[in-house]
């Protein structure tokens, strides 16, 4: 074990009360290494609150332990985790009243090691793949449940293993917690399959205004969308996988309108050359070079003509 395994390992031992936290919008990577890594900590008997801003997604709901998922608390903590988040504002208002965690586990190239102690790995598929490399090495065991959300998150960052960051190791990761006995094929359909009614018609009104132009696939969803459709989340719904498989695109963009004057936006490469990841920097976002976002300040309209241009320049550098 090298320095920082044993200094995580030490602050791990010593902590009674943790706070488990990720980034708002959590993502199944978000959520499952949240709650794995809450659960563990239960195991060896320590004191563990799992905090997210913006809640548990009902998709998400089946995991294990997802009851323990809260929006806000106020409790005092000696241990401080923060998972697959790349920078303090993405924690939203998780952390509002605390210190910056103690303890920082990640993938994402762009993370801004925001701990005191800062565990990333960008060559990692997921974080739930960090932690299946290093949770035992810190004492903490991966129990069924355990071994279910970190499959979760294997699954749904690497889109079912078919991402081009999906390794051999990945794999016998995946294969390893599934003898651990997470069932991988009701995980894969909860997790990457399954869509709600409203979901699939917001996915519809995204799709009737789909657009392209100069490599690059595009489309919008508003508030009037989200009413329309009954969806509950401020997301996408996932509809960036949807146009992500449109052929012959470089760049596949979506600009999700928040409120008056913010507007969410992802963006997927779709050519191995692209790293979206540097645009969505310039905008104060980030992510990894195949898949990014970042949240702007500004109406819809105008937001997604200042990220058009910007993708349609970026496009036209020498890669
Ligand atoms: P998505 O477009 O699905 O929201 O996110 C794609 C990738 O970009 C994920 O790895 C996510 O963590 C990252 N990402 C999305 N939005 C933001 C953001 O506002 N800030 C940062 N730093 N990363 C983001
Ligand atoms: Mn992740």
């Amino acid at each position: 074990m090298n320095d920082l395994q044993k200094t995580i390992k030490n602050e791990i031992r010593a902590a009674k009360r943790v706070l488990v936290t990720s980034h708002i919008r959590p993502d199944g990577d978000a959520i499952g290494s949240s709650l794995a890594l809450a659960l563990a900590l239960v195991e060896v008997g320590k004191q563990v609150q799992v905090v997210l801003a913006d809640g548990l997604p009902s998709s998400f709901k089946h995991l294990p332990g997802s009851e323990m998922i809260k929006t806000k608390t106020q409790e005092e903590f000696d241990l401080i985790v923060c998972v697959d988040c790349s920078d303090l504002k993405r924690v939203g208002k998780a952390l509002d009243g605390y210190r910056a965690p103690d303890i920082v586990i990640d993938h994402h190239a762009t993370n801004a090691a925001f701990g005191m102690l800062n565990l990333i790995e960008p060559e990692a598929a997921a974080t739930s793949s960090v932690l299946t490399h290093y949770m035992r090495d810190w004492g903490l065991s991966i129990t069924a449940p355990v071994a279910a959300n970190l499959l979760t998150g294997l699954v749904t960052d690497t889109l079912g293993f078919r991402t081009s960051n999906t390794t051999p190791e990945v794999l016998r990761q995946a294969a390893e917690l599934f003898e651990l006995g997470a069932d991988l094929s009701s995980l894969y359909f909860h997790s990457l399959i399954r869509r709600t009614f409203p979901a699939a018609k917001y996915w519809g009104a995204g799709l009737s205004r789909l657009e392209r132009a100069n490599g690059i696939v595009w489309t919008t969803l508003t508030l009037a969308d989200r009413k329309v459709a009954g969806y509950s989340g401020n997301d996408d719904a996932d509809l960036i996988s949807v146009i992500s498989a449109i052929d012959d695109e470089e760049v596949a963009l979506i600009f999700i309108e928040q409120n008056k004057n913010n507007t969410k936006v992802s963006w997927r490469a779709l050519k191995p050359n692209i790293d979206v990841s540097r645009i969505a920097t310039q905008f104060g976002g980030g992510g990894h070079k195949a898949a990014a976002g970042a949240e702007i300040s500004g109406s819809l309209d105008e937001v997604r003509q200042r990220v058009l241009d910007s993708t349609h320049e970026a496009l036209q550098l020498p890669r």
